[in-house]
């Protein structure tokens, strides 16, 4: 049965009644356009906070294959410069926060407010 792909236009002759894309890029470049839109993103961000979610979440941490990825990734020079990179900004955070405080305590003393 031919049709037309709904993503790239082409005409393909399709195999189920119901393709609505000539191929798997098709089919991913349309799945990665329905994950921009505002609608799904919402969905997503609702989704995630659901209880069901996050039991799912939490049981999935647990399994072996999901810490052995874990353990994987958490190995890469990509993970671990990055992991450098997110310390070095929290340090730099947390001496700011000292900092403000410190000028806080100062300009009250000064009677500066
Ligand atoms: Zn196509």
């Amino acid at each position: 049965m031919l049709q037309k792909c709904d993503q790239c236009g082409m005409v393909f002759d399709a195999r189920k009644h119901y393709a609505l894309r000539c191929s798997a890029e098709c089919r991913k470049a349309a799945d990665r356009a329905r994950k921009q839109t505002p609608e799904y993103k919402a969905y997503e961000r609702a989704y995630s906070q659901t209880p069901e979610r996050k039991a799912y979440e939490r049981a999935y941490s647990q399994t072996p294959e999901r810490k052995a990825y874990d353990r994987a990734r958490s190995q890469t020079p990509e993970r671990k410069a990055y992991d450098r990179s997110r310390m070095a900004r929290i340090r730099a955070t947390r001496r700011l926060v000292r900092l403000a405080a410190a000028a806080d305590v100062l300009s009250s003393a000064i009677g500066a407010k």
